[in-house]
């Protein structure tokens, strides 16, 4: 049984150790639902439009990476991979190897199992093969993920990086290792992709409250410091998400983030809002779009302020999300879509080898 099983008290952990088996266990005893369960959540529409931005931005991503090498393998690190749910998106990428890490020893159990049932599936159907894989249970803020690989002479074309980043700003030294662990392996040229929530939007919106917390009947936000002084790291709030996440997170200052990068040789190729992910890419991913378990996406209404209004400096972030009354959008509701529009994607390409020891 993972360490993790009992529930750690977030005081002792906090002075000692920092939140990282909080958020670990958080994510242990999250159950394992089959698709017909997901499907009933209430927010099934925003994990299926969450998803769909992965899809995209790793098909993005592979394309560029198959463009200029082309006949290489591509191997990919998974960084905070939780139960794999991007493993099929890899399987469609028809990469070569994958390495899977996370802190959450029981979700890496679950994306074990999946990838065995993936691996069945394509043997049944002769579908040819399925990528190698590796698995690393680690603190992915501390631990050096290198020294664990099979290979630590491996080059990695592709890092992602999918809602973990934030976890690592709890202080400098984790959200150094987490870039560490992101560029060491990978090759010039490489690409370093995720996505994670807007501090700028976060800290906008509860300006805009006059309040530490806000939210609405899907989720809500809970921050534990001062709106007018934000920390550079260790900027705790609490994020709550329809029962599915319930965890401390961190802050992320922006600036902050592509300054730390530098250090680790990459250099941020692009920031965008979810919105504007999806207005830009829409065209593109209509097909996937409508395949994605009857996801149907449309803009926020006309005019409406729902997304990208924060500015990069927000400690004089004044604009925020105006309410539309109770309009849906598509098959994504309004508080979706204001859960959704807390998030951003970001590149990075490896612009110098690693010169660290
Ligand atoms: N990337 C997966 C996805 O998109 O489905 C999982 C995302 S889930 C929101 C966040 C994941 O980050 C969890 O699986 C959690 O265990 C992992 N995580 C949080 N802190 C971590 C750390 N310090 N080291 C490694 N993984 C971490």
């Amino acid at each position: 049984t993972p360490e993790t099983a009992e529930e750690p008290s977030t005081k002792l952990l906090h002075s000692n150790e920092g939140f990282a088996k909080v958020v670990a266990y958080h994510y242990n005893q999250l159950e394992e639902k089959g698709q017909a369960e997901r499907s009933k959540s209430r927010i099934v529409h925003l994990r299926n439009f969450h998803n769909w931005i992965k899809s995209m931005l790793i098909s993005e991503f592979i394309s560029k990476i198959r463009g200029s090498k082309y006949n290489e393998p591509i191997r990919v690190l998974d960084l905070g991979c939780g139960k794999g749910g991007d493993l099929f998106k890899w399987q469609k990428a028809n990469i070569k190897h994958l390495i899977c890490s996370d802190i959450a020893e029981v979700s890496l159990e679950q994306c074990k199992q999946r990838y065995t049932d993936m691996k069945h599936r394509n043997n049944r159907n002769r579908n040819g093969d399925v990528f190698s894989i590796e698995y690393i249970p680690a603190d992915c803020t501390k631990a050096r993920l290198r020294e664990k690989y099979n290979d630590p002479s491996l080059r990695l074309n592709l890092v992602s990086c999918q809602f973990v980043f934030h976890y690592s700003f709890e202080s400098l030294p984790q959200a150094e290792r987490m870039f560490m662990n992101a560029a060491e392996c990978l090759q010039p040229g490489g690409y370093f992709i995720g996505t994670m929530p807007d501090s700028n939007d976060i800290i906008a919106r509860a300006k805009k409250n006059n309040t530490r917390t806000f939210g609405n009947d899907l989720f809500e936000v809970s921050l534990d410091f001062d709106t007018n002084d934000p920390p550079l790291f260790g900027g705790k709030y609490h994020f709550q998400l329809d029962g599915v996440v319930d965890c401390p997170e961190f802050l992320v200052h922006f600036p902050t983030f592509v300054e730390l990068a530098k250090k680790y040789g990459l250099k941020l190729e692009r920031k965008e809002k979810f919105y504007d992910f999806y207005e830009r890419v829409k065209e593109d991913g209509m097909q996937l779009l409508t395949n994605t378990r009857s996801f149907e996406a449309y803009p926020p209404p006309e005019g409406s302020s729902l997304v990208g209004t924060a500015k990069d400096d927000y400690y004089h972030a004044d604009e925020y999300l105006k309410s539309k009354g109770n309009v849906q959008i598509g098959t994504l509701s309004k508080s979706e879509w204001e859960a959704s529009s807390l998030y951003l994607t970001f590149v990075f390409v490896k612009v110098k080898p690693t010169s660290w020891k």
